[in-house]
């Protein structure tokens, strides 16, 4: 929408006055915070930044919190010094527009949703790093789903866990230690308020155990049109033990597990139902939901009168599961005493026997020496079921192919969908500002079609160039002032303060790699040969600089251990700030480093990595990956859109793989990266480069983006579980 469309009532002077009142502004900047819809508008974002920069960035990005800091009349007077009287009143105006925008790719591509919405669980959500409610992949993954399921107009509604600590924040001692803090957050500074029933009332509700119920209230948060529920345990009513059930993601030990996952599967549906919502389609994101099946299906004989297996079957019907996790030691499993005490009065109503409950999480039923597992629950009760790339749909067919031992493997009936990314979430403003001069109008509705990337073919390589050289160095801004307030805090000398300030050089070819420290994700890959490392790095004329970040889960001390090898380099004088490491990866983090590195570095032991997104996140910003052949890399690397770290093999004995890796690896640096990168032409620019940017872009952008991965799960899932015409999910 051009500024001239928009005729606004407070460009005269008169009505300005009568209308925009301080209380009248601060109303609006304040429902502008409280739709996350916000966290993906720029020149929205902008704004809430423009009204004090430092408070701004001290608060996490959070505007709840920086509005709580002006009075309308303090507010009204910033607004008259900067001119953004006309601003707020646009994004105000997008937004409601937004909201009752009717023409949605949904409305012609998934009407038989219609009333009865897709409800998505999932047991993290990463919208923005403001609300403290992800640890990770998984969490950002969901939190691009519904985004992009808002921008598609689908009818879904989402439901999580509110942990009021959230995932912790991390700080590195001297030693490179890791430490762990969780902060409380402050409901108030929250987008959330509490959720009504059809009868008005807040809603809270009952979870029977066999030693006593748990009580839940549930939140609501609204991310664009997506209304997400979040289930929160601390309550009156609740011993003080339950009441921190839901404090913290991942923290506990199994017992906490089976009843933070009770809560969302079975506290879920109840939640839903008591907002009166009747799911047309339940799909549930990984294992840790599948108990929201067994309340479903519970659900389905109270108000049906079918009788269990019909009301199995319908529930089935209805559903959708995912699965993320290419490791059999990764999937939740729990034993017949806790299933017992935490599902037994569920049992007791859907009529069946204890035996008949594991049966339903086993892959062999009367194999009493085999746990619950989620996943197991989640296959047998939904009809559609997907991994989460091509290659992870081959793990997960032969992972699970038990469960079908009538069938050949590649007739094991999981397919896959392809994880994506949320364009508007991840890629950096100026390079927004390019794409809107060449590709077409409206290209914002449409980003999971090829088509509209197909313009970046017309871009001004130098002009495309520039971008991404003003991105770079606004990264290297970011981690010179984090790396010297880590010195700072860690009471470190001015001089390693100093150093700290002056880090990286813009002009230097920059690697980004920043994950969460498992060890298959060999973080150390690159240190296996020190002096070839040291050798790149303190070459005269090409070097390169390395940009590490990433947490480790707190009881992962393999991991740790990775952590505290990496930020000592640091100590190193041969590799004098040309490694940093930066402390508490976050969303923040995240969109910092895949907005302005050259190169992101991917090499997992294949084929373990389900998908990985953050190299999805780079391709829109014009960075190039190099990564293993696994994941989503496996099929989007072409030889002319990256670079490839071997050839997609690895043998049975880690160590051979790992020195394999580690020798392609080198290789491809030396060979490959480092010459294309210094290959300038007379004007200084590396043409070869730019290519593989811009084929990069075009090639990846549009199939890796969410909007194509929405509008996948619709066609493929939703549609047809909702009872539209079935085009099932073909894997082959
Ligand atoms: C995107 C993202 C991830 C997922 O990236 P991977 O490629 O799976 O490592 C993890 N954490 C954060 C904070 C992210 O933004």
């Amino acid at each position: 929408m051009s500024q001239t469309d928009i005729a606004s009532p407070f460009s005269s002077s008169g009505p300005r006055l009568m209308e925009l009142s301080p209380q009248n502004l601060y109303d609006k900047c304040v429902a502008l915070a409280r739709n996350l819809w916000w966290s993906w508008h720029p020149e929205v974002i902008n704004l809430f930044r423009e009204l004090d920069p430092i408070r701004w960035r001290q608060l996490d990005h959070n505007p709840i919190a920086l509005l709580a800091e002006f009075t309308p009349e303090r507010l009204e007077a910033r607004a008259a010094e900067l001119v953004l009287y006309s601003r707020i009143n646009q994004a105000y105006r997008l937004l409601k527009e937004y909201l009752a925008h009717q023409a949605t790719w949904s409305k012609v591509h998934a009407g038989v949703l219609g009333s009865n919405p897709v409800v998505y669980f999932s047991a993290e959500f990463g919208i923005h790093e403001s609300v403290p409610i992800y640890s990770g992949g998984l969490g950002v993954l969901s939190g691009d789903h519904i985004k992009s399921a808002s921008g598609l107009g689908i009818p879904l509604m989402a439901v999580g866990l509110f942990y009021k600590q959230g995932y912790f924040k991390q700080q590195l001692d001297i030693d490179g230690y890791q430490h762990e803090e969780y902060i409380l957050s402050r409901v108030e500074n929250l987008p959330i308020e509490s959720a009504v029933g059809a009868d008005g009332k807040e809603i809270i509700v009952r979870i029977e155990t066999r030693t006593g119920a748990l009580l839940a209230k549930v939140w609501k948060m609204m991310v664009g049109r997506i209304n997400l529920s979040l289930l929160d345990c601390d309550v009156d009513g609740n011993s003080p033990e339950d009441r921190e059930l839901t404090s913290r993601l991942y923290g506990g030990d199994t017992r906490v597990r089976i009843r933070q996952e009770l809560v969302l599967g079975v506290g879920g549906v109840k939640a839903i139902r008591a907002m009166g919502i009747h799911p047309g389609v339940y799909h549930l994101n990984e294992g840790h939901s599948s108990f929201a099946a067994l309340e479903a299906v519970r659900g389905r004989m109270d108000e049906d009168g079918l009788p269990f297996d019909d009301a199995v079957r319908e529930v089935a019907r209805q559903s959708v599961f995912t699965t993320h996790t290419p490791v059999p030691a990764g999937h939740d499993r729990f034993d017949s005493a806790l299933i017992e005490e935490h599902l037994g009065p569920l049992r007791d109503s859907l009529g069946i026997s204890h035996d008949q409950l594991m049966g339903l999480g086993r892959v062999e039923p009367h194999n009493h020496g085999e746990p619950f597992c989620m996943t197991v629950l989640g296959l047998k009760l939904s009809r559609r079921a997907n991994a989460v790339s091509a290659l992870h749909g081959h793990v997960s067919r032969r992972m699970w192919k038990n469960l079908w031992s009538w069938k050949v493997e590649e007739d094991v009936p999981i397919g896959h969908i392809t994880n994506g990314v949320h364009v508007p979430s991840w890629l950096a403003w100026q390079m927004q500002q390019l794409y809107d001069r060449i590709f077409p109008d409206k290209w914002f509705s449409r980003m999971g079609e090829p088509e509209i990337w197909q313009k970046i073919y017309e871009v001004d390589p130098g002009e495309l160039w520039e971008t991404h050289y003003a991105l770079k160095n606004l990264l290297l801004q970011f981690v010179r002032r984090r790396t010297s307030r880590q010195c700072r805090r860690r009471g470190e000398s001015d001089a390693a303060v100093d150093m700290a300030r002056n880090v990286l050089d813009p002009n230097i070819l920059t690697i980004g790699f920043a994950r969460r420290f498992a060890t298959y994700k060999r973080a150390d890959l690159l240190l296996s040969d020190l002096d070839r490392l040291l050798a790149m790095i303190g070459d005269p004329d090409r070097p390169i600089q390395i940009i590490f970040a990433g947490k480790a889960h707190p009881a992962d001390d393999p991991g740790k251990g990775l952590i505290r090898k990496i930020a000592n380099l640091r100590h190193d004088e041969r590799l004098a700030g040309r490694i940093v490491f930066v402390e508490d990866y976050d969303i923040n983090v995240c969109r910092h480093l895949i907005q302005g590195v050259d190169v992101w570095l991917n090499n997992p032991r294949r084929p373990l990595e389900a998908s990985g997104t953050s190299g999805q996140k780079v391709v829109l910003n014009g960075g190039l990956n190099c990564s293993i052949l696994d994941g989503w890399w496996a099929e989007a690397y072409d030889g002319q859109n990256g670079f490839a770290i071997g050839s997609g093999q690895s043998h049975s004995n880690d160590d051979i793989t790992n020195a394999r890796d580690a020798e392609s690896l080198y290789r491809v640096l030396e060979e490959e990266v480092v010459p294309l990168f210094y290959d300038r032409d007379s004007d200084g620019l590396p043409h070869q480069w730019i290519r593989r940017m811009i084929n990069s872009i075009g090639s990846l952008a549009w199939r890796f983006s969410s909007h194509r991965m929405v509008m996948d799960y619709a066609r493929n899932c939703y549609v047809p579980a909702a009872g539209g015409v079935s085009c099932d999910m073909s894997h082959r």
